[in-house]
């Protein structure tokens, strides 16, 4: 397959495509500050790269990208995007909804915003596989690999957050160009009970949303949680490798589904 994208694509080829298979990608991101030393486009960007090696690698189309998420605190930093929850659930529940009209039936969303994105991508998801039968599926690549994430990292508890260890090194191996490791500075977090973000720690969790304010707080003066200092190209190789692995056997397992579609209508 040449070209991965839908839009790159003819609405016959699409057709031809659905007589033979039913999988479709969908990567979805964020536009928002990931500290001094990352780009804003971060998310939707590794949600994009996995999505054409895991498409290449199973011959399965990719739907446009999606390049905003819910991103609220992080536009305590310049040139950030935030669209509300409501907005995204609708837009993705909409999109799915499009392709389910016209015969997918296995839709793989990726979400690169990593967790932040999860609730209202989760809503439209529910709802669209409670209404449509088809079968529809998240990766979020904190947890699409986390048996590998909790080898590679290195840093110690709180490493883990946002623009750090993991997050830095995978943007080092898949856009090099786009990463100024010069500029990484660590910020471990400082509570400790009940407020651990660090993913891959055991704790016991309460959630508090941030505002601008503790945010910045929170984060400042680079808006990073964790420690990039610690990344390397190598870590984010292993990385990309086990997530793309999984997301390989992710749609594989997708294909072998048995989907029965209820009467569909488009969004009017
Ligand atoms: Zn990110």
């Amino acid at each position: 397959m040449k070209k991965l994208y839908l839009h790159e694509w003819s609405w016959e080829e699409v057709r031809d495509y659905l007589k033979k298979d039913s999988v479709i990608i969908l990567p979805f991101g964020s536009t928002e500050q990931h500290g001094l030393h990352l780009p804003l486009g971060n998310d939707a960007l590794v949600a994009i790269r996995l999505a054409e090696d895991a498409a290449r690698a199973t011959k399965t189309i990719v739907a446009p990208p999606c390049w905003f998420g819910w991103s609220p605190h992080h536009m305590a930093y310049p040139g950030t995007i935030s669209i509300m929850p409501e907005t995204l659930t609708r837009l993705l529940y909409e999109v799915l909804r499009s392709l389910i009209f016209h015969g997918f039936k296995r839709l793989i969303v990726i979400n690169g915003h990593r967790k932040a994105n999860l609730p209202p991508m989760e809503i439209a998801c529910s709802r669209i596989r409670n209404e449509t039968g088809a079968y529809v599926t998240i990766a979020d690549p904190f947890f699409l690999a986390e048996i590998a994430a909790r080898q590679i990292r290195e840093s110690p508890p709180g490493g883990i957050g946002h623009a750090e260890e993991l997050e830095t090194s995978h943007m080092m191996h898949i856009f090099p160009e786009l990463v100024d490791i010069k500029k990484a500075v660590k910020n471990l977090p400082k509570k400790k009970k009940f407020h651990v973000m660090d993913p891959y720690v055991e704790a016991d969790r309460a959630f508090t949303p941030s505002t601008l304010e503790s945010f910045r707080k929170a984060t400042q003066p680079s808006g990073v949680t964790g420690d990039p200092t610690l990344s390397t190209a190598e870590k984010g190789r292993r990385l990309h490798q086990a997530l793309v692995d999984n997301l390989v056997e992710l749609i594989k397992m997708a294909r072998k589904e048995k989907v029965v579609l209820k009467p569909v209508t488009p969004c009017f």
